[in-house]
């Protein structure tokens, strides 16, 4: 399947599961807009290396999903250096655990600004440039949390289920302009944002990282195995597939059976 001459824009692919999903959609022939956090030298290594490996248009916008003005500025942007945005993966995320009666309040403020309203924002920006062109494709990274709880993550839940429910109703509104909206729900995926967690966890537990990577897997995964990046990435290229033409408005667990339970 090619992606050659669309243009795809992902939130937070500096680091792990937007980096796959970059690394995939770039292997299918689209041109890629990067964006997130990290050191410039690493950032422009990442760009030039996609670039080259798969001879596709690889460009890098710094644009904090926090804020509103400059998540539209960088689909603007996007469109006016690429030619268009084909594909938004929303996917930029933090992570932070603490129980209700303790959890700060600007935590909740920045986990609601960057997992759930930048994907509104987002949208928002793309979607008209998506219509005039008839074709489209959004993919918004939620979570098994998008659909089951987990104690400590009240922001991250409360958001990600938001995620889901947002993209119910876009797949809804624009079911008939050949723009499909969907949510991927990954269970554990071995990134960054994982790797600390579990670092942090061996710490306080005074245990160690391969103890309680066993335990964080099975604590939720009949499947005892992480998710990767690349698999991530490969289903992100099957949405934006011909066959994957009227799946919409769904959410797609990759999560080793976490929510079946
Ligand atoms: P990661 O920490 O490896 O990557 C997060 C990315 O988001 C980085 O590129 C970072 O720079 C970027 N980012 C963070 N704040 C930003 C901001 N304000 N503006 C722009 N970019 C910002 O994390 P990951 O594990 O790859 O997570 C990616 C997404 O997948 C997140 O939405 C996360 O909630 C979701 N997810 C992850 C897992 C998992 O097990 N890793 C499971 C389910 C869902």
């Amino acid at each position: 399947m090619s992606l050659k001459g669309k243009v795809a824009l992902v939130t937070g692919s500096t680091s792990g599961i937007g980096l796959g999903i970059a690394q995939a959609l770039a292997a299918a022939g689209a041109d890629i807009m990067l964006n997130g956090f990290g050191p410039a030298d690493q950032i422009e290594k990442e760009r030039a290396g996609i670039q080259a490996a798969h001879g596709v248009k690889v460009g890098y916008n710094g644009a904090d999903m926090s804020k509103p003005d400059q998540i539209a500025a960088m689909v603007a942007a996007t469109a006016k250096a690429m030619g268009s945005v084909d594909i938004l993966v929303n996917n930029a995320g933090v992570q932070f655990t603490a129980n209700i009666e303790v959890f700060p309040n600007e935590r909740w403020d920045q986990f609601i600004a960057i997992i759930l309203s930048a994907v509104f924002f987002g949208m928002k920006a793309a979607i008209p440039v998506m219509k005039a062109r008839g074709w489209g494709r959004i993919i918004n990274i939620a979570s098994a949390h998008g659909l089951v709880a987990s104690p400590q993550k009240v922001a991250y839940v409360a958001a990600k289920h938001g995620v889901v429910g947002m993209t119910k109703v876009a797949a809804i509104e624009l079911a008939n302009e050949g723009v499909t909206v969907n949510a991927i729900c990954p269970g554990w995926v071995l990134t960054p944002l994982v790797q600390k967690q579990l670092e942090d966890r061996a710490a306080k537990e005074g245990s160690t990282v391969e103890k309680v990577t066993h335990e964080m897997l099975t604590e939720k995964q009949p499947m005892a195995q992480f998710s990767t990046p690349e698999q991530v990435g490969a289903l992100a290229v099957f949405l934006c597939s011909d066959a994957a033409k009227t799946i919409t408005g769904a959410p797609l667990s990759i999560d080793g059976g976490w929510v079946a339970q």
